[in-house]
């Protein structure tokens, strides 16, 4: 559960509702004349974790639903290996809608989604980002090479965000499956490591409560 709220508020759910029903009607972008549904993101408000891959395809364009069809399955064993379940952790994308045939999400359309991933980040305030893939890596680490970086986490205000392969490249490509596997034991370490950092920073700005008493 993230540590900043205990219980997610009725006015963040309606929040959320308000940002899901502006996505599934969304036009921002031609991808709003080819998409079947639009797919906003799925998971708990209070997620600690957050999950960022790159676009819906054919499944997820189907069900309206992020990461459900093979990378998807992938995706669960990886969290199942850390002990997590896909209803633990909320998933995204960088594009909310479907590319035609799959590929890669333009800047146009990366645009025309980024206020609603902004919006999402906010309102679900994770203690730890998973980029997953390139594009929403590009968010967070400018002109940076995957296979450079993945697994090295960066800190971002009171979050830590860690770049990852995506899981549809572990799937074409049998060298990525450990790789990914091994970012991904890293993450109960790094959640610790993020909840406590953020702790200290609130202790620190904090009046203790004698002080606060005195006003
Ligand atoms: N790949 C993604 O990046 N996102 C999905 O939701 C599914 C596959």
């Amino acid at each position: 559960m993230n540590s900043q709220t205990s219980k997610p508020r009725t006015s963040e759910k309606e929040e959320m509702a308000r940002l899901d029903s502006e996505i599934r009607a969304c036009e921002r972008c031609p991808l709003a004349d080819t998409r079947n549904n639009a797919v906003p993101g799925e998971g708990p408000l209070d997620a600690e974790i957050m999950l960022i891959g790159e676009g819906p395809g054919h499944h997820e364009d189907d069900q309206g639903l992020p990461f459900v069809g093979a990378s998807g399955k992938f995706l669960a064993k990886l969290l199942e290996g850390i002990g997590l379940k896909r209803s633990d952790v909320y998933i995204t994308n960088v594009i909310k809608c479907r590319a035609p045939g799959n590929r890669d999400p333009q800047s146009i359309e990366i645009e025309a989604c980024s206020h609603y991933l902004d919006r999402q980040i906010k309102l679900i305030n994770p203690s730890v980002v998973v980029t997953l893939g390139r594009f929403s890596m590009a968010r967070w680490f400018t002109g940076a090479r995957i296979s450079d970086i993945h697994g090295q986490p960066k800190r971002d205000g009171k979050r830590l965000v860690v770049p990852m392969f995506h899981p549809a490249a572990a799937l074409h490509q049998a060298k990525y499956r450990p790789v990914l596997m091994e970012d991904f034991k890293k993450l109960p370490e790094l959640l610790s490591q993020s909840k406590l950092s953020d702790h200290a920073t609130d202790s620190e700005t904090k009046q203790p409560p004698e002080q606060l008493s005195l006003f």
